[in-house]
Order: C-alpha cells, then structure tokens, then sequence
C-alpha cells in the first residue's frame, strides 16, 4: 500500500476516536519549533525573520514532550529554525515516539550525515562493515568517520534510529541551480542528496519537503521529483508557497508592481499544481486526494488551522503557522480563545485579508482528511488513495540532470552576488539575511558551519532578488 498500514490505521483511529466523541476541534499533526536558529538564512524565510528577536531562545525538552502529550496530535513534525541544532534533538525524537506518536524531522540536511554517523557510531559492532564499505563506495562517509565510527561513541544519549514511526523529511525547492538559489548556499542540494542516500542505506524512511513559489518551474519540480524517487525517497510533502498580505501591499506601493508579478494567486496555485493529481499517481505524493483536487481548482474546503497547530518558544502560535494574531500557554487555551470563524476563505469570501491566497497543507490538508466540505465519495477516495500500491521508484528519475549548479561549476553565486550588490529600489544592495559587513551574504559561507517545512514565509525578498538577477541577465545578455 501507498502509506505504511500501521501509520494509516494510526492516523484513521485518532479521527475515528474523536468523531464518535465528537470532539468539535482536535490536532492531526503537531508542528513543533523547539528553537527558530538555523545555519541557513533562506531568502524569504518567514520564521528566522517573525522570530529574529528570540532566535537564541528554545524551547525546554520538558516543554516539547508537554506540549505534545497535551494536545494529543498522533504526528509530531519537528521543525525550527533547524531542528537538528536542538541539542536534545536525539532525546526528543525518543521521548515522542515513546509516547507512541510519528515523528517527521524537517530538515535542510546539512547536519543529517552527522546525526546519521553518531547513530551508526552507537550501534557500531563487525557486523556493520558491510554498509560502512558500501558507504565509503558512495563517498557518503570518508576514511576518516568510518574509523571514528568503528570507534563507537560515549554519548549515552539516545541516538536517531531507524522506526516505522519515525521519517526524516528533508527540504528541497528545486534541482541544484534553484534550491541553492533559494537557501542562498551553495552546496546544500549537494548535501541534502547525500544525507537522503545515506539515510536510506541505513533503512531510514526519507521524505522530502517542497515549497512552490511563483518562480517555480513545475516541470523542474517534476523532475526533481523523478529523482528523488529513483533514489528510493518514501513520500513528497508539496504545499504552496504564503504570501502575507503585508508584503504584498508593501511591494505595490513601494515598488509599483502588481501582486500577481511576484505573489502565488489562488489562481496561479490552481495553474502550478495542475498535475497535482497525476503526481499523485506516479509518486508517493503525501496529503489526501481532496486536498489535491482544491490544489488543482477543482473543489473548494475550509480552513482547518487547528488541526495542524504550532508551539513555539512563545507558545501556542495563533491561528495558525503562517499567521501570527497571538501565542496561547496551551493548545486547549488557544482552541477556546481563538474565534476560528475569522479567518479562512469560505465559499469564495475571504474572512481575512491575510487567508486570501492561503492554500497551505497546513490550513488545508486536514480539512481533506477530517471531511469538512464533504463530498460523496470523498471517504473512498481517502481510502482507494492509501491502500492503493505505492508507485514503484521512478527509473527515468536516474537520468534527470539534477546536479546542475554548483557541483558543475554554474552556481548562482557570481549571477546572484552583482545584484545584491547592486542599489536597489532604496538606494540599498539587496538585505540578505545573515549577511556580514562586507559580504554577500550566507551564499558565500561554508556549508557545514551553524548559524518546517519552514521558509514558507514573506517572500518579498526573494521575489526582489530574482527580479534583480532577471533584470541583471537581460543587460548583460
Ligand atoms: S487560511 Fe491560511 S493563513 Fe488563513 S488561517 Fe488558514 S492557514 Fe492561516
Ligand atoms: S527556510 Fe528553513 S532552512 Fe531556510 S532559513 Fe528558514 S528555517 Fe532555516
């Protein structure tokens, strides 16, 4: 079947417990931010922005495993910030799935390889040889870790094994030239594709995380997907990218554009995700069917924020992920606070400016899943869906020329840097996040060096930097 059975039967019993209790309002999936410090500055990433104030605040692991336990989501997915600089993240991800729930770690990748060597560190003994020579073949680990691995480790934290329960959903926007482009590193596709084969040879469910913004090439996106399948990644989670409001009237007025030249419409959601349904068939694409088809234009659904709540080091964050209209001290405190019937599109009116071209899985997926908007048919759909043969690993994805940028000397980074340089519309280069005095910013910093599906934020500086770099190819030709 597409997902595994116990994750389904999971999933469907926590619905089915609290329809017949009827339970008005219930999480799904918690979004977990221990922390919001990352190693990478994202262009337009809305968390290490909104939260730019508290990046060196985290939350306490006391807190996080509370704070699961109390809303009672089935599925916790741990985010940031980058979760993996949570120092307690080994102990986290054990004290969830002790309390018997699916644990996805969102990630960039760039420290995965790291936490993948101490777990193999923990459970070192002869019999591992075999997968150290096979990962020494794939240069995943150097002479120098395969020994240190051999050595074992005298950590007596728990290590990141591999679970049924447990999935490492990792971020990727696009083939090399355009994820490095949008994480402005280069270098992290490379990473990111080393730490998913490395993870898969040590029997580790592998997902990938992928934004789509306005500059996004859905064949690309195809592509990309093609290839992470032939690796033998387990799902793809796609969601469009969240436009706030406030940079969007902050580009018309500053800059004189139209929203629709930078900002994913609803109605350019409903053109990107068009194959939306067909992906579905050839990948192991996560999210209902019903969500799928309100991707594609085909059917409209209510916003179920309170399904996929967030904490973060300020609590509860209300309404949702995206939106920021308050933080609660528990989730059962924001489910009563918060008037719900604010905010959303329904039946083609938007209750607040800030939902109108909202479309993220986490306002809409569940609504999929819990039957709101509920069609007939939707229940078999749902069903056909899960239990239907998960599509074999796509062989032409061997053949996608997903290494086309940094790693074959065409990074972004000399067509990127002259623009940022450049005086913008206010006399300024271009602010890129994290950038030092004197330098472009993090594009030019060593991958491996510390600093939700996460950047799904104002995407107003990322939408200027391309401007720029457009602007910039069509003068020089
Ligand atoms: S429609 Fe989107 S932005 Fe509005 S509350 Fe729902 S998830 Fe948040
Ligand atoms: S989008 Fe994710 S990886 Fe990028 S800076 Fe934000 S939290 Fe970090």
């Amino acid at each position: 079947m597409r997902f595994p059975f116990a994750l389904t039967v999971k999933i469907a019993r926590h619905i089915i417990k609290h329809k017949l209790l009827g339970t008005p309002k219930f999480a799904l999936v918690l979004q977990l931010e221990p922390l919001h410090t990352c190693n990478l500055t994202c262009t337009g990433c809305g968390r290490i922005r909104e939260y730019s104030t508290s990046l060196k605040d985290m939350m306490s692991l006391e807190d996080c495993l509370e704070s699961a336990r109390e809303c009672g989501a089935p599925m916790v997915s741990i985010c940031g910030g980058e979760p993996l600089i949570y120092p307690r993240i080994e102990e986290l991800v054990d004290g969830l799935l002790r309390q018997g729930r699916i644990v996805y770690i969102c990630t960039n990748g760039v420290f995965m390889r790291r936490k993948l060597r101490a777990y193999l560190a923990a459970v070192y003994d002869r019999s591992q040889e075999p997968i150290l020579a096979r990962l020494l073949e794939g240069e995943l680990i150097t002479p120098a870790e395969a020994e240190e691995i051999r050595r074992g480790t005298k950590d007596r934290r728990p290590a990141i094994k591999p679970s049924q329960w447990l999935y490492w959903n990792v971020h990727v926007d696009g083939l090399e030239y355009t994820h490095d482009l949008i994480v402005e590193r280069e270098g992290v596709f490379k990473e990111a594709v080393a730490a998913v084969k490395m993870a898969k040879l040590l029997g580790f469910q592998v997902a990938t995380n992928t934004t789509v913004y306005k500059e996004a090439d859905m064949d690309e996106i195809e592509r990309m997907f093609e290839f992470f399948s032939s690796l033998g990644v387990d799902g793809h989670t796609i969601s469009p990218g969240y436009d706030y409001d406030a940079a969007k009237a902050d580009m018309v007025r500053r800059l004189g554009k139209r929203p629709d030249d930078f900002f994913l419409t609803r109605e350019m959601t409903h053109l990107k995700f068009a194959r939306i349904e067909e992906w579905g068939k050839r990948f192991t694409i996560f999210g209902t069917p019903v969500y799928q088809e309100f991707l594609a234009g085909k059917r409209d659904l209510t916003c179920t924020a309170w399904a996929i709540p967030t904490r973060n080091v300020k609590g509860w964050k209300a309404p949702c992920y995206l939106i920021t209209d308050g933080h609660y001290g528990s989730y059962r405190e924001m489910l009563e606070r918060v008037d719900w019937t604010r905010y959303g599109v329904v039946n083609g009116v938007t209750r607040d400016s800030r939902c109108e071209n909202c479309m993220v899985h986490c306002g809409y997926d569940p609504s999929g899943a819990l039957g709101t908007n509920y069609q007939k048919g939707d229940t078999w759909k749902n069903i056909k869906y899960n239990f239907r043969r998960r599509p074999r690993p796509a062989h032409n994805g061997k053949a996608v020329l997903a290494f086309n940028g940094f790693s074959i000397g065409k990074g972004h980074l000399t067509e990127a840097e002259a623009p940022i340089r450049s005086p913008g519309p206010n006399g300024q280069g271009l602010p890129i996040g994290g950038a030092r005095p004197g330098r472009a910013g993090t594009a030019l910093d060593a991958v491996d060096k510390p600093g939700m599906c996460c950047g799904q934020g104002d995407v107003k500086e990322r939408a200027e930097l391309l401007a720029k770099i457009a602007a910039k190819k069509q003068t020089t030709g």
